[in-house]
């Protein structure tokens, strides 16, 4: 409470940098898990527009912890303070001089000496050789954690780094504690594949956004859950299923109002219909599964067929959870996986936009085109005006001028929107893009690479685009772009 009152306070002050302090001893008795708690309790209330400083932090084994906790700037003189007292860093670890027997790394300094030349040094000579290297690790680091935000892997880097010490493996546990916080700056698309590590993955932003997303969806009256195949996962569901087990009131099957989920690490259900929409099918973990996977999948199992009168549940899947709460055995021919592209662009407009979005973008006479090469969708017509494209690399729809309108048609103030100033609604109307001081308000949920709408204070529709930055950056930030416009209505 001591922190966040602080950082509330700090944050009335305009300053270039917001520090937070009195960590060290923190660092130095190795109490990263305490450590997470003073910075992610701090970085609740410091505004997103200054860059924060984490004092006495200089050592690259937390740089990447610290980084995807929202810290920009480290301790500028541990490399000399640890070089002062004969300690090598590195990401794994620190090394004491008197331990080596090998050099840690490829730098200059490690390739050209060994420890005993080292060693047989005068002190200031030694010193200033290895704060070299300890330099040369840091900014190594840093490069690597800019060339993971980059590509959209940080928290794999994370979890990579938090393997290197018991105490770092459990900050990085507590930082689960944060993953709300920190779901609201997590891109909603990205280059790079999602990578199970470990279960700790399973406490990652994209998790907890889907199985949100997961419970907000419409649902069918029944509910077929299939074992994971290859991705995408519809690509290779057909024929003839195999054996079910039955959950719930027993009932004449209805494939018409039934959903089809394949129970999989780490996304747990994932309906055949989006299975394509990033990053349920742009992920990997490995096949064999941890105690701590198989616990996540039957929690998420026994929420999810809570939310069905009747679940068959595939015999493969019932092995492979060892769970005895289903006990009639049934094989059906009739259960059989029928794909349909006009629900399934519904299906993803109802996970992206919201419930309701797809029937309000597909109505009329809804014409899909496929690509000849890869057999995917690419475009949906209502006759011959077009409604959305679909993006191949993440299967997100991007809106046309005709499928914006209608999205504003269908979906309640605020969904989906950005609100601007009147200053700047010719700008917006004439397709240029939109600056974070320009907007009022803006729809909470909007992520980073989510398809927005731009709108007037009367909830007037001006323009379309993609934003830059989530909900809360744009509220914040009073320079930079928020929205990268893709059209305006025109006058
Ligand atoms: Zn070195």
């Amino acid at each position: 409470d001591l922190r966040r009152k602080c950082a509330r306070e700090l944050s009335k002050l305009d300053a270039d940098l917001y520090p937070i302090g009195a960590v060290v001893p923190l660092m130095e008795s190795y109490h990263y898990k305490d450590l997470v708690d003073v910075v992610m309790n701090s970085m609740k209330e410091l505004s997103d527009t200054v860059p924060r400083h984490l004092m006495g932090a200089g050592h690259p084994m937390i740089f990447a912890l610290c980084v995807a906790m929202g810290c920009d700037l480290f301790d500028s003189a541990a490399y000399i303070l640890y070089a002062e007292d004969d300690r090598l860093l590195s990401t794994r670890g620190t090394f004491k001089l008197e331990n080596l027997q090998e050099m840690p790394c490829s730098c200059e300094v490690c390739t050209k000496y060994t420890p005993d030349d080292l060693r047989a040094m005068p002190k200031d000579q030694r010193r200033d050789l290895i704060a070299q290297h300890n330099l040369h690790v840091s900014f190594a680091e840093l490069r690597l954690i800019r060339q993971a935000i980059h590509d959209g892997n940080l928290m794999e880097l994370v979890e990579e780094r938090c393997r290197a010490h018991p105490a770092l493996l459990e900050a990085q546990r507590q930082l689960g504690n944060y993953t709300r916080d920190l779901e609201k700056y997590e891109p909603r698309s990205k280059k790079s594949a999602f990578f199970y590590t470990g279960p700790e993955s399973l406490c990652r932003p994209e998790v907890l956004r889907h199985m949100q997303k997961l419970r907000e969806m419409p649902k069918k009256r029944d509910l077929v859950i299939l074992p994971p195949t290859r991705k995408p996962y519809s690509k290779f569901v057909s024929g003839k299923l195999g054996e079910f087990y039955i959950y719930g009131s027993e009932q004449e099957l209805d494939l018409e109002n039934t959903d089809f989920m394949v129970l999989d690490i780490p996304f747990g259900l994932i309906p055949l219909e989006i299975d394509e929409v990033y990053p349920l099918s742009q992920n990997d973990a490995p096949k064999t599964r941890d105690v701590d996977s198989i616990e996540f999948l039957e929690d998420f199992l026994n929420e999810f067929v809570e939310y069905y009168e009747q679940v068959l549940i595939h015999s493969r899947v019932i092995r492979n959870l060892e769970i005895g709460l289903y006990n009639k055995s049934i094989s059906s021919e009739e259960i059989r996986y029928k794909k349909d592209d006009v629900k399934k662009v519904k299906a993803i407009a109802d996970y992206q936009f919201g419930p309701g979005a797809g029937e309000a973008l597909f109505s009329g006479n809804i014409n899909i085109e496929k690509s000849k090469k890869t057999g995917k969708i690419r475009h949906v017509y209502d006759g011959k005006v077009l409604i959305v494209n679909m993006r191949a690399s993440d299967s997100y729809l991007i809106l046309s001028k005709e499928g914006a309108k209608r999205l504003h048609n269908a979906m309640q103030y605020p969904k989906n929107r950005v609100v601007v100033n009147k200053d700047s609604e010719p700008f917006a109307l004439d397709g240029k893009s939109v600056f974070c001081k320009f907007v009022v308000e803006c729809d909470e949920d909007i992520r980073a690479n989510d398809e927005v709408l731009i709108v007037n204070e009367q909830d007037q529709l001006l323009a379309y685009g993609k934003a830059l930055l989530g909900a809360c950056e744009i509220e914040q930030f009073k320079t930079g772009q928020a929205i990268k416009t893709r059209k305006g209505m025109g006058k």
